[in-house]
């Protein structure tokens, strides 16, 4: 058997007549930049994040900049964020010039540690990103405290926790603006790049439209150096055949979490902590191990996908070194990137093939 960690392919052929026809209808109606299949998909991230306002962006990179850049923050600039990511995080605030502050994250959850973010703020601190990581919100409450009685931003990066909840509250309805992305690997992914940001600010939204658009309102007239953010309607198309499908597809990676959590209970084998307050959707399912690059090598040797996420922590970046940081500052995310291992964890995933994943898992132990 040869289990991989992900097959889009898998997905792609239950609903390929739907896609194949709703590109159809971007290429027939010729309107190949916005349009109502943009709007639609961004009515339908409205209804499933319980936010008021959604803007349809080209990936959630371009999401986390346009947020970034409709709130003004750049040179002197401070964002605090956790070291523990895609780079996507840290490189938005890096390219506004804003200086990115890292703060350790929780082990548990590999999200940013809330009782490290004060010790962090200092005159020049404008926002606090945290990440959604794997499909598990951070510690909201917490981290909305703060800012408060900071007068800071947040932006949740929340581009693998779309539908994810926190206390009953959707991911990106909480903070000034959540950040989705679209890519493939994601619970939600497009035929390509693609994104979305959600905010409840009406005034905030405004700005994300002009930003999205080279900040011109009207057309050829710049209030703003904003982008081109736009997203592709053929993506727009993809995602609203796809977006019905999130929950079933979300509750299928919930249900192999509960198989895998299940038999490795009484192993050595860490599993991933979900915390009470949150409805995970496992974006992705990390294990923790001691000797993680051996079984690394194990799996690959006997066909099980596994990837490491994330293997090098963000203040350890050679591009970040003019930030000053050194090994032995954010001590759990390094020990985290020496130790968590990704295993499959897609919705297509049958029994049998879990069956494989963790009978591998645990040959490679009790050799
Ligand atoms: C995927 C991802 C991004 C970037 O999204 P793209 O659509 O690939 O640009 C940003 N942050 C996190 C945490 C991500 O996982």
């Amino acid at each position: 058997m040869k289990v991989p960690l992900l097959d889009l392919k898998a997905q792609f052929s239950t609903i390929k007549n739907e896609i194949l026809s709703a590109i159809e209808d971007v290429l027939d109606s010729q309107l190949c930049i916005g349009g109502p299949k943009v709007e639609e998909l961004e009515k339908a991230v409205v209804a499933v994040s319980d936010c008021k306002y959604a803007v349809g962006v080209s990936s959630g990179t371009d999401a986390i900049l346009n947020v970034l850049m409709s709130l003004d923050i750049g040179q002197d600039d401070e964002v605090i964020t956790t070291p523990f990511t895609f780079f996507a995080t840290a490189g938005c605030i890096a390219r506004t010039g804003a200086k990115p502050v890292f703060v350790d994250i929780e082990p548990q959850t590999y999200n940013i540690d809330v009782s490290k973010i004060e010790d962090a703020i200092t005159d020049k601190t404008k926002a606090i990103m945290p990440v959604h990581l794997f499909g598990q919100m951070a510690d909201m409450d917490a981290i909305m405290g703060i800012a408060k009685k900071c007068n800071l931003e947040v932006i949740e990066d929340a581009a693998q926790s779309i539908t994810s909840e926190y206390k009953g509250r959707k991911a990106g309805s909480i903070g000034t603006a959540g950040c989705f992305s679209f890519f493939p690997s994601k619970n939600l992914g497009g035929i390509g790049d693609g994104g979305m940001i959600v905010t409840n600010d009406e005034d905030f939204y405004n700005r994300l439209m002009v930003m999205r658009n080279h900040g011109s309102n009207p057309k050829y007239y710049h209030g703003y150096v904003g982008g081109n953010f736009r997203l592709d309607p053929i993506q727009a198309a993809a995602l609203l055949v796809k977006l019905p499908h999130l929950d079933s597809w979300s509750q299928a990676r919930r249900d192999n979490a509960a198989y895998y959590d299940e038999k490795f209970a009484d192993t050595e084998v860490i599993t991933p902590y979900l915390s009470p307050d949150c409805v995970s959707i496992y974006n992705q399912y990390c294990i923790r191990v001691p000797n993680r690059d051996d079984l690394l090598r194990y799996l690959k040797d006997n066909n099980v996908g596994c990837e490491i996420y994330y293997p090098v922590p963000m203040h350890l970046q050679k591009c970040f070194e003019y930030l000053g940081y050194k090994e032995g500052d954010m001590p759990e995310a390094e020990k985290a990137a020496k130790e968590v291992l990704a295993i499959p964890i897609y919705p297509e995933l049958t029994r049998e093939m879990q069956e494989f994943v963790v009978n591998s898992l645990l040959d490679f132990k009790s050799r």
